[in-house]
C-alpha cells in the first residue's frame, strides 16, 4: 500500500507543479497582453421572437499574435489574479470608442449592449473605476440609443455586501441595467432578483442544449419561465442552435434568444456597422 501511495505521489506531485507553472506562464502572458492591449471585443446578437435584433453580448477575445484565444482559456486565471479588472476596463474603453466611431455611420437603432463583469469589480476597491467607465458611456448623448447592461453570473453574485449594493445603486442611477447570467446553475437565490432589480435572466446553454427533449432540462427551463412570468423579468435563452429549440422556447414564453442559429460572435466593430446599420 505504501509503495502504491509513494508511486501515486510521484505522479501527482510533478503534475501539480506542471499545472502551477502553466498558470504562472499564463499570468505573465496576461500581464503582457494588458500592456499590449491585446484584449478585444467580439459581439453576438440577441434577437426577439421575430428574429429582430434587440441587443448584443460583448465577448472578450485575446488577440495573441495571429491567434485568437477564447475566454474559457484565460478568464479563470484572469479572475483569480484579478487581472480581469484592468482587462474589463480596457475592453470597455474599446467598446466605447467603437460605438462612438460607428454611431456616426450606423442607424441609431435602440439596442442593449451587455458586458460581462465579475463581482469583485463591484467591491469597494474596484467599483469607482467601473462606475466611471459606465458613466462615460451612459452620459454621452451620442450613445443615448444604447442601453448598457452588466451581466453577472449567478454563481458569483454577492448581494449581502453593503459596498456591492452601493455600487449597484450608483450604476442604476446612471441607467445601467443588470442581467443574471447562467441562471439555474447557481443557488437560484431569489434575493438576487430583488436586490439586483434584474433586467433579464439568461438561461445557460447547458439547459438549452437538452431542451425540450431532456426531462431535466425541460423541467428546469419550465420552472425558470414560470418564475420569470411571476416576477415579470424577461428571459434570454443562450446557446440556441436549432430552429426546433427556438420554436419551442418562443412557444413557451421566452422573449429573447441568443445562439449560433442567429449569429456567431464577430468583431464588435463589424457587428455595429453591419447589424445595427
Ligand atoms: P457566457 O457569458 O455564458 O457567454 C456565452 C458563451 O456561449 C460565449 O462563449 C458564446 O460564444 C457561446 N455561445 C453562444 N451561443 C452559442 C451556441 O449556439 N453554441 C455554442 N456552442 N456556443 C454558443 P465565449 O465567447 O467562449 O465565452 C465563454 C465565457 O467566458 C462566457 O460565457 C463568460 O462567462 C466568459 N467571458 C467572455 N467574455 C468575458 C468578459 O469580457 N469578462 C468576463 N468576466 N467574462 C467573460
Ligand atoms: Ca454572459
Ligand atoms: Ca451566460
Ligand atoms: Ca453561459
Amino acid at each position: 500500500l505504501l509503495i502504491l501511495f509513494l508511486f501515486s505521489l510521484a505522479l501527482v506531485v510533478p503534475f501539480c507543479f506542471y499545472l502551477h507553472s502553466k498558470k504562472i506562464v499564463l499570468k505573465s502572458a496576461l500581464r503582457m497582453g494588458l500592456k499590449k492591449k491585446q484584449f478585444i471585443p467580439y459581439a453576438q446578437a440577441i434577437v426577439d421572437t421575430n428574429g429582430e435584433l434587440s441587443g448584443c453580448e460583448v465577448l472578450m477575445r485575446w488577440q495573441y499574435g495571429k491567434a485568437l484565444i477564447n475566454p474559457d482559456v484565460f478568464i479563470p486565471t484572469a479572475e483569480e489574479s484579478r487581472y480581469i479588472v484592468p482587462m474589463t476596463l480596457m475592453l470597455m474603453d474599446k467598446i466605447y470608442q467603437e460605438c462612438v466611431e460607428t454611431c456616426l455611420i450606423a442607424n441609431k437603432k435602440n439596442f442593449y449592449l451587455s458586458v460581462n463583469i465579475c463581482p469583485i469589480q463591484l467591491s469597494r476597491k474596484y467599483s469607482a473605476k467601473l462606475i466611471e467607465s459606465c458613466a462615460r458611456f451612459t452620459e454621452d448623448p451620442q450613445l443615448s440609443h444604447i442601453t448598457l447592461v452588466l451581466e453577472i453570473t449567478e454563481r458569483q453574485i454577492i448581494t449581502n455586501d453593503e459596498d456591492t449594493l452601493n455600487a449597484i445603486s450608483e450604476l442604476e442611477k446612471l441607467g445601467v441595467k443588470f442581467s443574471i447570467d447562467d441562471f439555474g446553475t447557481g443557488y437560484s437565490c431569489l434575493e438576487h432578483l430583488r436586490d439586483l432589480n434584474a433586467n433579464a435572466l439568461k438561461i445557460d446553454k447547458r439547459f438549452i442544449d437538452g431542451y425540450p427533449e431532456n426531462e431535466h432540462c425541460f423541467n428546469l427551463v419550465s420552472n425558470i419561465l414560470d418564475l420569470s412570468k411571476r416576477l415579470n423579468i424577461p428571459i434570454i435563452a443562450e446557446g440556441v442552435e436549432t430552429q426546433h429549440q427556438a420554436d419551442q422556447l418562443v412557444m413557451n414564453g421566452v422573449q429573447n434568444l441568443q445562439g449560433y442559429l442567429f449569429h456567431r460572435p464577430e468583431p464588435l466593430i463589424s457587428f455595429l456597422t453591419q447589424k445595427v446599420l
